[in-house]
C-alpha cells in the first residue's frame, strides 16, 4: 500500500498528539515535523526517530544547542503530500502563500480564520463534501464537540435550533501564563458567541446561538446543550442514536461515581489513556432529559484530544477518496475510542 506521505508544522498541544495519531495509521507516513525552537520537544522528536525540519532562519539557533535538524522546512514541503499546520492560531494563515507555493495540501487547526482553507472540516457532518479539497479547517475543539453532537442525532432527528452555553478551560495544562486565576470571565462579553458562527461554517443551514464563559480550570470544556426538535423525541432513542459512534462516549453517574471533569481525567489515567487523552465527546447520560420536542444534556470536552481524529479523517479526505464510514471506522478502531468504562 502507497501511504499518504505527513508534515507536521507546529509541534504543540494538538500538533505532538496527531503526529502520534499518525504514526499509528497503517496508510499514513509521518515524514517530518517541523520546530522553530530548540526545546526538550525537539530532543524528544530527533530521539524518537523522527525527522526534524527547521526554518531556514533558525538552522544555527538550533546547530548551536546541539541538535542537528535534517532539513529546513522548504525541503519537508518538497517532499510532503499534506501538511498538517498546528502552529498557533493566527499563524497558519502567514504559511499559506508558501504552502501554495509549494502545491502541497494543507489541514489547518480551529485557531484559523475560516476563509484561510477551502471548506471547514467535522467528520461526522461533512468528510463527504470535504473529499479531494486542496485545504481544510479542522473546526475548534467545541466546534467540534457541538457538531459530533448536532450531526448524530441530526441523522435520526430533524433538529429546529440548538441554544449551547460553553464553560471553557482556562488554559492548556501546559499554559502557565494564562488565566484567569480566580474569576469567571464573560468570552466574549456579548451572546452570541463566536461559537454558533463556526458550527455554521459546517452546518450553514443551522439555528444555533451559543455564549462562552471561561473559568479557572485546565482540564476540559463543559457544554450545557438545549436542542429543539421538529418533532417530539424520546429519551431511549436519543441514548440509542448517541451510541452509533465511538465517537460519543456516554458516562452514566450512577454507576461510575463520575460526575466531574476531574474525575473522568483521573478515569483517564487510571485506564492508561496517554496523557489522560480522551479524544471522544463525554456525555454525563443522566443528564439526557428529552420532553416533548426538547432535550437537554450536559457533555464534557478534553480540548487537547478532541481533534486528533478529526485531523486523521481530513488527511485522507484530502489526499484520497475514502469511503466516509470505512475512514472513519479505521480511525476510530486504531485510536480505540470508544473503550472507556
Ligand atoms: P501550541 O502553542 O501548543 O503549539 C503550537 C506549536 O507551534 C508550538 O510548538 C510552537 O512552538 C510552534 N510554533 C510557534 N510559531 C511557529 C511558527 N511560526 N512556525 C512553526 N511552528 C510554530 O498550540 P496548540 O494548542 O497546539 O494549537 C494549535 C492550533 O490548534 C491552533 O489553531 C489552536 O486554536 C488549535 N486548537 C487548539 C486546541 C487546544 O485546546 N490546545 C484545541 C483544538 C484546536
Amino acid at each position: 500500500m502507497t501511504k499518504i506521505k505527513v508534515a507536521i508544522n507546529g509541534f504543540g498541544t494538538i500538533g505532538k498528539r496527531v503526529a502520534e495519531a499518525i504514526q499509528l495509521m497503517p496508510d499514513m507516513e509521518l515524514i517530518g515535523v517541523v520546530k522553530t525552537r530548540p526545546d526538550y520537544l525537539a530532543r524528544m522528536i530527533v530521539r524518537n526517530g523522527l525527522k526534524l525540519y527547521v526554518p531556514e532562519d533558525k538552522l544555527n539557533t538550533f546547530k548551536e544547542t546541539g541538535i542537528e535538524p535534517h532539513g529546513v522546512l522548504q525541503d519537508l514541503l518538497r517532499e510532503a503530500e499534506v501538511v498538517v499546520d498546528a502552529t498557533p492560531g493566527g499563524v497558519g494563515a502567514k504559511y499559506k502563500e508558501i504552502y501554495e507555493k509549494y502545491g502541497i495540501k494543507v489541514i489547518f487547526q480551529g485557531g484559523e480564520k475560516p476563509f484561510v482553507a477551502k471548506k471547514s472540516f467535522s467528520s461526522l457532518c461533512n468528510l463527504e463534501e470535504c473529499i479531494g479539497s486542496e485545504s481544510l479547517r479542522v473546526v475548534s475543539c467545541n466546534t467540534t464537540a457541538l457538531l459530533r453532537l448536532i450531526c448524530t442525532l441530526n441523522k435520526y432527528f430533524k433538529i429546529k435550533k440548538v441554544r449551547a452555553t460553553i464553560i471553557r478551560r482556562a488554559a492548556d495544562p501546559k499554559e502557565d501564563k494564562r488565566g484567569p486565576v480566580d474569576s469567571i470571565k464573560l468570552n466574549p462579553a456579548e451572546i452570541p458567541s463566536h461559537h454558533a458562527e463556526d458550527v455554521k461554517t459546517v452546518l450553514p443551514w443551522l439555528d444555533i446561538l451559543t455564549t462562552a464563559f471561561i473559568v479557572p480550570t485546565t482540564l476540559m470544556h463543559v457544554h450545557s446543550v438545549y436542542i429543539v426538535f421538529e418533532n417530539n423525541v424520546d429519551r431511549k432513542d436519543i441514548i440509542e442514536s448517541l451510541r452509533s459512534t465511538k465517537r460519543i462516549l456516554l458516562l452514566d453517574t450512577e454507576s461510575t461515581g463520575i460526575d466531574s471533569t476531574a474525575k473522568i481525567i483521573e478515569a483517564a489515567r487510571d485506564l492508561g489513556r496517554k496523557r489522560h487523552d480522551i479524544p471522544e465527546l463525554v456525555i454525563w447520560k443522566n443528564t439526557i432529559y428529552a420532553h416533548e420536542n426538547e432535550l437537554w444534556l450536559v457533555q464534557a470536552v478534553h480540548q487537547e484530544s478532541i481533534v486528533v481524529p478529526e485531523n486523521i479523517d481530513a488527511i485522507r479526505a484530502i489526499v484520497s477518496s475514502p469511503n466516509v464510514h470505512k475512514t472513519i471506522e479505521l480511525t476510530d478502531e486504531i485510536l480505540g475510542l470508544g473503550k472507556f468504562i
